[in-house]
């Protein structure tokens, strides 16, 4: 055994020798993968084999859609047969929400060059005799789709990985993991030491005990998961001699079943209501290559649904029935990349389906520790999309919610009911007694909207206009005509202090920083010019910062931040310590200027002001500026003051005619001003020059991927963001939520990235990527939405106060 390599990777399942594997293709020859007992030994041997492209996530099934056609080549480059079947697959819709869906995933689809067909219920029984047509009205027919032997997967990663240099070492465990002060690692195993630059997390059913050894509690759990295996049936021998071919794979969504051919016979798993997490608190190392009891109980509700659907099967025996472990994080995608706060610590686990996805998070993590980027869009498998707030018992009850709803419809508008409310700010019992309807982002409860007094305070899922429709434009009307209030600590907040802080910062970002007082916006880069975020920056003095960011990338950002952090300067993540409210529309400087001494004319207290200020006895910093585009002001506070700072805006702004508003109102109003927002029109694998941030982007000083942006400037971004008109459907109008294919001349050009109805300006507004050629100011395209292609006229500007009149009223 090796003494010192560049990586260690832990875990010899189906991920980590894909890991392995990626990370010889880009080079790195130096690495070895070690393995507790023999390749495969977790969840990996006795994985049903499926796998499919499709995902929630268009850029997960990106990566999936690379995974299954990467098969071939591991294949044919090892000499290992991987048993590779691509009888493609139906995805079975029971009601029209689900062929909605279809709909809608067959138009992502297209986007990212996925050949998927919408088919009738006759056509799916023409495919799958199988199946009872009655119980279905249509469904989504996928090439890409089929089966593989995960043995053979991952003996044939291996192989391709030990030809370019890499070293497997089986019955190896590691024990401790130790690191260095200079960040390398000492990785202690039970045949001796290996000195590591980096280790990579992939222990599969042991990744939470692994994580452990360093101090992390990885939001990772493993549930039990059941397959049964059918005797042989006459239908699949006769089907299989007329056609020549295996009967395609089945996801049946009513049934909440897979279902495939299987030798003479079939496989049916289910995604059970009764569903059982496995270990919750530790799994034992002992566990070893074995199965778990099976419990036929649990699977009867499915399997009376599949004996309905699948007549056939009423009728023949079970030859095997496999229960088997596997893991899933909260929201059932990977955890994937460098952890926040330790260096040189990767992980690639909570992969709940490693013959689909092995290969794509193999290859972005490899990219990602060779070229400092992943080259893809991972943030729906980011390691960084949960804070410490992900404690073992949140993880328990959102895994099972997920599993549970592993073929349910999670609708654009739906908020998901385990782990809440956990999170709140102090203002949280206020609201709720203003009828808020929460939602909830990393972890924090935040209201949507403010139901009428009298009526329940529950929300409608849809992928068109729901209940809360005619109260959001209230609220937007609210805003936007006298003053509204609302919370706004749902935004990440850090404060960077100490020596030497601005030109720190000065080097991380696009824009000058503002002068003491002020507040500006700006972007971070990573070399190669992408966008790593985008802040709101206020400067309180010479060395002395907030900065405001998205919440949800709260520990993306502090780990990007920290992994840059220069001596002297300090960076502090100040979360529930700094809460806000915000008040906005043309009422809220009178509202505000009722409680301060301070004086809050634009002559003294000019647009994007940031300062201390006492608002009533409240000590605050107040910044000029809010997300809606209107004349507003957000107030920062220690949280034990937030209380108060509501009961006296609320009471100052009643002559003003003072109304609470939520999130979707500030979507509405931040679409029709023209604001793109983090993870939608600003996310990693975009540019500041395509996403139009040009004002935060100044040449005149040194930053990181300045030279890329310079060199992008001159040449000219591929795409460009645009902003679009819609016209709905008339009859059942819908808008855009995001990731709707663009077409222009008949042909899919680019993607939406968001949508929203801005009901003060009442048009249907998107954001979209096209080719830079294309985004000429009132051209025509078609955005398609649940399966209809609607009329897009691409705008030059702001369909609401296009000079800005108003936020510097
Ligand atoms: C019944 C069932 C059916 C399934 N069907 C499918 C399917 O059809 N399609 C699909 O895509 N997925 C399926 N899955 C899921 C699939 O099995 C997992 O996604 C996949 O195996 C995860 O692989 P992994 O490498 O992350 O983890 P694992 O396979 O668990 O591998 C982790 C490895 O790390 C090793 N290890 C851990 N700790 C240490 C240590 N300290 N030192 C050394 N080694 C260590 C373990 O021994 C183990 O071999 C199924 C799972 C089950 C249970």
């Amino acid at each position: 055994m090796k003494s010192s390599a560049r990586v260690v990777v832990i875990g010899g399942g189906v991920v980590g020798v894909s890991a392995l594997f990626h990370l010889t293709e880009l080079g790195w020859t130096d690495v070895v993968l070690v393995e507790r007992r023999e390749l495969t030994a977790g969840s990996t041997w006795h994985a049903a084999g499926g796998m499919h492209t499709l995902n929630g996530d268009p850029n997960v099934a990106k990566l999936q859609q690379y995974t299954v056609g990467l098969y071939r080549e591991i294949e044919q480059r090892s000499g290992q047969n991987c048993s590779v079947h691509m009888p493609g697959g139906l995805m079975l819709a029971g009601d029209r929400e689900r062929m909605d869906w279809l709909r809608m995933a067959q138009a992502r689809g297209r986007y990212l060059g996925m050949d998927m067909e919408i088919i009738s219920a006759a056509e799916a029984k023409r495919m799958f005799p199988l199946l009872e047509e009655q119980y279905f009205i249509g469904a989504l027919f996928d090439r890409a789709e089929g089966h593989v032997d995960p043995t053979g997967v991952t003996r044939a990663y291996a192989g391709c990985a030990r030809q370019a240099g890499a070293e497997i070492y089986q019955h190896t465990w590691v024990s401790d993991l130790r690191q260095r002060p200079d960040s390398t690692w000492d990785v202690i195993t039970e045949s001796g030491e290996i000195h590591a630059e980096h280790i990579v997390n992939a222990g599969g059913l042991w990744a939470r005990e692994v994580g452990r050894m360093i101090g992390l509690e990885l939001p990772v759990l493993a549930m039990e998961h059941m397959y049964l295996i059918t005797e042989d049936m006459d239908e699949v021998a006769e089907y299989n001699a007329a056609t020549g071919h295996e009967l395609p794979m089945g996801l049946d969504f009513d049934g909440e079943l897979y279902i495939r051919q299987e030798g003479g016979g079939m496989l049916l798993g289910t995604y059970e209501q009764a569903c059982v997490p496995w270990s919750p608190r530790e799994t034992p190392w002992t566990f070893d290559q074995q199965l778990l009891v099976p419990d036929l109980d649990r699977l009867a509700p499915s399997l009376e649904i599949a004996f309905k659907h699948y007549p056939a099967l009423a009728d023949v025996g079970i030859k095997k029935v496999i229960n088997g472990p596997f893991t899933f994080a909260p929201d059932g995608n990977p955890l994937v990349g460098p952890v926040p706060g330790v260096r040189n610590c990767w992980v690639a686990c909570a992969v709940m389906a490693g013959l689909s996805q092995g290969g794509g998070v193999g290859l972005t993590l490899a990219r990602w520790m060779a070229d400092g980027d992943p080259g893809e869009d991972i943030w729906a498998m980011d390691v960084a999309r949960f804070g410490n707030w992900a404690s073992l018992a949140y993880t328990n009850a959102k895994v099972r919610e997920s599993y549970r709803r592993r073929f349910r419809i999670t609708f654009p508008n739906e908020e998901l009911p385990a782990g809440r409310a956990l999170h709140t700010t102090p203002v949280y019992d206020r609201l709720t007694a203003h009828n808020a309807v929460w939602g909830a982002s990393f972890g924090l409860e935040h209201p949507l909207w403010f139901q009428r007094p009298g009526e329940e305070p529950r929300e409608d899922v849809t992928f068109r206009r729901s209940n809360a429709y005619h109260v959001v434009a209230e609220e937007c009307t609210t805003v936007r005509e006298r003053v509204g209030l609302t919370e706004c600590s749902n935004f990440a907040k850090y404060r960077v202090t100490g020596p030497g802080s601005a030109g720190w910062l000065q080097r991380l970002f696009t824009n000058r920083l503002p002068q003491t007082g002020r507040i500006n916006l700006t972007a971070a880069l990573d070399p190669n010019g992408h966008i790593v975020g985008e802040f709101s920056v206020a400067r309180v003095g010479t060395d002395d910062f907030f900065l405001f960011g998205s919440q949800i990338a709260e520990a993306h950002h502090s780990r990007w931040f920290l992994g840059h952090l220069a001596d002297g300067v300090r960076f502090d993540v100040l979360g529930l310590s700094l809460v806000g409210l915000s008040l906005a529309g043309p009422g809220a400087r009178d509202v505000l200027q009722s409680v301060t001494d301070a004086s809050l004319a634009t002559e003294n207290y000019p647009f994007m002001t940031f300062r201390r200020i006492d608002v009533g006895m409240i000590p605050a910093y107040v910044g000029r500026m809010t997300y809606t585009g209107d004349l507003g002001y957000e107030i920062w506070v220690a949280p034990e003051y937030q209380r108060a700072l509501f009961d006296l805006l609320w009471q100052a702004g009643k002559s003003y005619g003072i109304g609470l508003f939520g999130f979707r109102a500030l979507m509405s109003l931040r679409m029709e001003k023209m604001f793109g927002t983090w993870a939608r029109e600003y996310r990693p694998i975009y540019t500041p020059v395509e996403a139009r941030m040009h004002r935060a982007l100044k040449l005149d000083h040194d930053f990181i991927g300045r030279a890329a942006a310079e060199a992008e400037l001159s040449r000219g971004p591929a795409r460009t963001l645009g902003y679009f008109d819609i016209t709905p459907d008339p009859t059942e109008p819908a808008d855009v939520v995001g990731d709707e294919p663009i077409w222009q001349g008949g042909a899919v050009v680019g993607w939406a990235t968001s949508g929203a109805y801005a009901h003060y300006s009442r048009r249907s507004l998107a954001f979209g990527y096209v080719p830079s050629e294309l985004a000429v100011p009132g051209a025509m395209f078609e955005v398609e939405i649940i399966g209809q292609r609607r009329p897009a006229r691409l705008l030059p500007e702001p369909v609401l106060d296009p000079a800005g009149h108003r936020m510097r009223a």
